[in-house]
């Protein structure tokens, strides 16, 4: 089943850590708005999404199937 991340923007505090971790995927604009460039999770970035959850101090980041 494929999944999808999901950001909770309510908690989100738009620090950009999970940018740091895997750009592809996470981007804040100029506005400090944060973006999921690709919401599918793929063997190729699976790794550093399930980093980025980890590391979100807002516990903002999770997957939904999709
Ligand atoms: S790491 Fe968490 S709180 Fe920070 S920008 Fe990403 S989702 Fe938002």
């Amino acid at each position: 089943m494929t999944q999808k991340v999901d950001v909770d923007f309510g908690l989100c505090e738009s620090n950009g850590v999970c940018m740091g971790i895997i750009p592809e995927v996470f981007d804040l604009d100029d506005d400090d708005y944060l973006h999921i460039l690709q919401e599918e999770v793929t063997p190729e970035n699976e790794q550093q999404i399930k980093e980025a959850i980890r590391q979100c101090p807002r516990q903002a980041i999770s997957l939904k199937d999709g």
